[in-house]
């Protein structure tokens, strides 16, 4: 199925966009009254002009994931993530995949059609940041050792992140062997 934005706009409510000095989880002031477009289209920031999310360009994120009808918008780039070993100094870094997310749907991950999308990522390998209004909130999901997933608040401080989910994040990475297609959120429903 083709993807199109088709009247969706929640990039430029959730992304910050340095030249135009838009914060974050603040619509654009460029945005049209409606909410369904640019009103500087033609002109805007290269950035904007670069910009698409994942779930524009990767098939591999179920359609039924649009921005607009879920609340919230997969980065296209995956961030570094560094995990220190306080006591040996050792580092690691992990991908994760950046979620910025609108007011309210903060927990979107807890919902079983959501779940199943994060936690593929974590069989290939990957943590999940959430970005939300406030840059210091770290959210960062993990895989907590047992299949499931655990919430990791202050990520700043990686050093709290228990030995065991450290673990299980080398475990991954050496070993996936993961599709790389999501799961269809249907298969994921109760
Ligand atoms: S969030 Fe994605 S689908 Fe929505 S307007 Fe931005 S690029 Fe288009
Ligand atoms: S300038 Fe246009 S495309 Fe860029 S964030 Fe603002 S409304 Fe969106």
């Amino acid at each position: 199925m083709t993807r199109a934005c088709d009247g969706c706009t929640l990039c430029c409510k959730l992304i910050p966009v340095e030249e135009i000095d838009k914060p974050r989880t603040t619509w654009c002031s460029h945005t049209a009254q409606d909410k369904h477009s640019c009103s500087i289209y033609a002109s805007r920031p290269i950035s904007c002009v670069m910009w698409s999310c994942r779930w524009l360009t990767d098939d591999t994120i179920p359609y039924d994931l649009k921005p607009d009808k879920v609340g919230f918008v997969i980065d296209p780039v995956l961030e570094d993530v560094q995990l220190t070993n306080p006591d040996t100094n050792e580092s690691i870094i992990v991908k994760a995949v950046q979620v910025w997310v609108d007011a309210g749907h903060e927990d979107f991950w807890r919902l079983p059609k959501y779940r199943t999308m994060v936690l593929h990522w974590m069989a290939q390998g990957h943590l999940c940041i959430i970005r939300t209004k406030t840059p210091t909130d770290g959210r960062c999901l993990m895989p907590d050792g047992q299949g499931g997933i655990t919430l990791q608040r202050h990520t700043i401080d990686y050093d709290m992140v228990s030995a065991k989910i450290k673990a299980t994040i080398e475990r991954i990475r050496r070993t996936s062997t993961a599709p790389k297609h999501v799961p269809p959120t249907e298969e994921a429903h109760d």
